[in-house]
């Protein structure tokens, strides 16, 4: 209700109540009706901003909680990403190089993964290239992990080979030699027994009385026998895989036939004085990939490190070879 309004009469000297029309108090219920409207819409539009509604309050907090545990994710995903770069290194710096294996290339590693963008939806929402950022590195620290994964398995392989390399290659000395006394001539240029020029000696001879025997030099696969009357003579040769093969020449008595499997120190002959030769001795040559190399550095199962030293200085003198 509307308060009443007074209005002083200076000729009574008293207040009289003014009466008012009905278009006076109408307009005066327009009026407060207007001012209502007005501040409640106001309030409606003001109040979130100044102040937070439970909901938005909870909301927040919710928010909060969220990038707190994201940053948290993020540093865990650093450690991961350095423990797999020390695995990594240890991959290309040692078990391949045990191996003998390539490292994995750096673009293998860093390869990307490519196609659409994975990540738009993220775009569109707040703190979204947090989650962006996380999940790129969450990508390439499980595309890392896969080739690491995968470069592990070739190793392993590599590994299970290995042992059967070991066993393979050519790695003790063809004929028992304790006091290194029968190494006679060495691979390199040697004076020809009977043409008496310098000429390419392609293995090592070791001088033995007729009769001795000679021992495969590493597992293998008997490839060749021949009964020649110049040149090798009477040789056998063994292929041992991995592109190793060794040759044993001038024989005297030939044990093993082609296709044969012989272990290493198995007797496959003995020595003799057959084919181009001056004595009785064992030539024998190591090929690698059917190149001839020098047997000097193929008798590790036998000696020991002085033996050795004394293998090279003998084999460095120039001596003439019994072919
Ligand atoms: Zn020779």
């Amino acid at each position: 209700m509307a308060k009443p309004r007074y209005s002083f009469n200076p000729q009574s000297l008293t207040f009289t109540e003014e009466q008012r029309s009905r278009k006076d108090k109408a307009w005066l219920v327009v009026r407060y009706v207007l001012a209502f409207v007005i501040i409640s819409a106001i309030s409606y539009l003001v109040f979130p901003f100044v102040i937070d509604t439970p909901e938005v309050r909870k909301l927040k907090r919710e928010n909060q909680k969220l990038v707190e545990n994201f940053d948290h994710i993020n540093r865990r995903v650093d450690n991961l990403r350095l423990v797999l770069e020390d695995l990594q290194h240890r991959d290309d710096n040692i078990y391949r190089t045990i191996f003998e294996a390539e490292p994995v290339p750096t673009t293998v590693r860093n390869v990307g993964m490519g196609g659409v963008d994975r990540y738009e939806q993220l775009e569109q929402m707040e703190n979204g290239q947090l989650i962006i950022e996380t999940s790129q590195k969450l990508d390439a620290l499980a595309q890392k992990a896969y080739i690491q994964s995968r470069s592990f398995d070739e190793i392993i392989a590599l590994a299970q080979r290995k042992e059967e390399l070991v066993r393979c290659v050519p790695a003790i000395m063809p004929i028992s030699d304790r006091n290194l006394t029968r190494m006679a001539s060495s691979f390199g240029m040697r004076i020809h027994p009977f043409y008496k020029v310098l000429k390419m000696h392609t293995g090592m001879d070791f001088t033995a009385p007729t009769g001795t025997e000679i021992y495969a030099t590493g597992d293998g696969e008997v490839c060749r026998v021949e009964q020649q009357q110049r040149g090798y003579g009477h040789n056998v040769m063994i292929d041992h895989g991995f592109g190793y093969k060794s040759l044993y020449a001038h024989m005297s008595k030939i044990n093993v036939r082609p296709g044969q499997k012989v272990k290493r120190g198995q007797v496959i002959g003995l020595v003799g004085n057959t084919g181009t030769s001056v004595a009785p001795h064992l030539h024998y040559e190591v090929r690698i990939n059917d190149q001839p190399v020098d047997p000097v550095n193929y008798y590790y199962n036998d000696l020991t490190p002085e033996q050795y030293d004394r293998m090279i200085e003998l084999a460095s003198m120039p001596t003439q070879s019994f072919d």
